[in-house]
């Protein structure tokens, strides 16, 4: 027991003495990098360094543009993902600075250094892969960053032998580093999986569980959310049905960085007409706002009540309202092999209140009738008809108040004609 305490009360000593060396002297590792996404091998990097060497700092450098080394996304999307991943550390001693961000020109290891020693006061270690022994010595011509500066090389899993040993014989100031606990990761190797994980047919699906193997759920979620690491493809052609203006807001937004988009209006089951120009006004706007270009069909209200003649009463989602989507699926299908188009969606599928399952059968359906694919995105998931209610209130959008026919306004909410309704029938 008293073993105990002594041997308590001496480590405590050595880390009061390890804290007390600190004040006088603190200690401040500089770990620079691209950060090209900041990935989980360097989260487990600075944990391990934070445990094993107690530093005082880490200060993490994220390097500029340069004329040799060209990033894969603008840099505010770095930036961005470097403030995450410094509060992801959750430790006050991980410090990022983003001076040389908006640094021109050639940044070598010499400038950090120096920008280091201007602006922070402590002794300076830098953090290296190992496999810069064998490149070290040609950084720069006074062997500042061989010889001159302080140096940790990290050994990494995997990577044991991936320098020449011989080459530390023209090199000073350093040690090496390794934890059981630093995976072998590299962010090329991240970006190359990236649009498996982000591309639009598998996201859907997962995007519950979403999470890019390697990043954190943060950075990953940034990631999806601006659309990084995406290959150049050529656009495919899309056209969307358009059954309203909120509702169409979704596949814009969420497929018009995959598509070229062209919006198709035809809604024929809107009545009065009066209701049916209101909604059309309410669509054209958000394409005037996106900059989508858009075909409106016609008014062929005639069309619909023929299709639905007998099933007329029957309620939201039933039999009429199977007649109604087949309709318009038809229609845009046909417009889609007319003009050229491969795919095509519908906006209904953002409603909640739509069959999601009956509108993808009759997608497909014509789909396959016309030789082109039909996009069976439930646009309305994963916050997608939250957001399109935002929106609507951000551009003031109107929002209809019931589905679209004249049997669907008593199930909708209040509106001018459903009090017209009323009255008539008391009347
Ligand atoms: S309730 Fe809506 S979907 Fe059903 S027939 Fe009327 S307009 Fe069409």
């Amino acid at each position: 027991m008293i073993s105990c305490a002594i041997r308590l009360a001496m480590s405590f000593g050595s880390i009061l003495r390890h804290r007390i060396m600190h004040e006088n002297n603190p200690k401040i590792y500089i770990f620079g990098a691209a950060f090209d996404p900041p990935h989980v091998g360097h989260f487990a990097l600075i944990q391990a360094i934070l445990h094993a060497k107690n530093p005082d700092t880490i200060l993490i450098i994220p390097s500029g543009e340069r004329d040799d080394k060209k990033y894969k996304i603008p840099s505010q999307y770095r930036r961005e993902m470097c403030r995450l991943f410094t509060k992801e550390c959750r430790d006050t001693r991980v410090v990022l600075d983003e001076y040389f961000f908006d640094f021109k020109g050639e940044m070598i290891t010499k400038d950090v250094d120096e920008y280091v020693a201007k602006n922070y006061t402590g002794e300076r270690v830098h953090i290296f892969g190992s496999d810069a022994v064998d490149t070290i010595c040609g950084w720069d011509k006074e062997e500042y960053a061989s010889k001159k500066i302080q140096k940790i090389f990290i050994r990494r899993k995997g990577r044991e032998g991936c320098f020449d040993e011989k080459n530390l014989e023209n090199i000073e100031n350093y040690e090496f580093f390794e934890h059981e606990r630093i995976p072998e990761l590299s962010s090329s190797g991240i970006r190359n999986i990236i649009p498996d994980h982000t591309d639009i047919s598998v996201l859907y699906e997962n995007y519950k569980h979403f999470h890019i193997p390697g990043l954190s759920k943060q950075i990953s979620k940034y990631i999806l959310e601006n659309r990084l690491y995406r290959p150049e493809k050529k656009k495919e052609k899309l056209l969307v049905h358009v059954c309203c203006g909120p509702d169409v807001t979704m596949p814009i937004l969420q497929l018009r960085d995959e598509y070229d988009l062209v919006c198709f209006w035809y809604d024929p089951n809107i009545q009065p007409k009066s209701e049916h120009d209101k909604r059309y006004e309410a669509f054209k706007k958000v394409c005037e706002i996106e900059k989508i270009p858009f075909i409106k069909g016609a008014y062929d209200v005639k069309n619909f009540f023929t299709r639905i003649k007998g099933v007329e009463h029957t309620p939201e989602r039933g039999e009429k309202c199977t007649y109604c989507y087949d309709m318009r699926m038809y229609v845009a299908a046909k417009l889609a092999k007319r003009f050229g188009f491969k795919f095509y969606t519908s906006s209904l599928n953002t409603s909640p209140k739509k069959d999601l399952e009956k509108l993808f059968r009759m997608g497909h359906k014509y789909a396959k009738k016309f030789g082109i694919t039909f996009l069976d995105i439930p646009f309305r998931r994963r916050g997608g008809f939250a957001a399109s209610v935002e929106y609507t209130k951000k551009h003031d959008i109107f929002r209809q108040n019931y589905c679209g026919c004249i049997y669907s306004i008593p199930e909708g909410g209040e509106s001018e004609m459903k009090q017209k309704m009323i009255q008539a029938r008391k009347e």
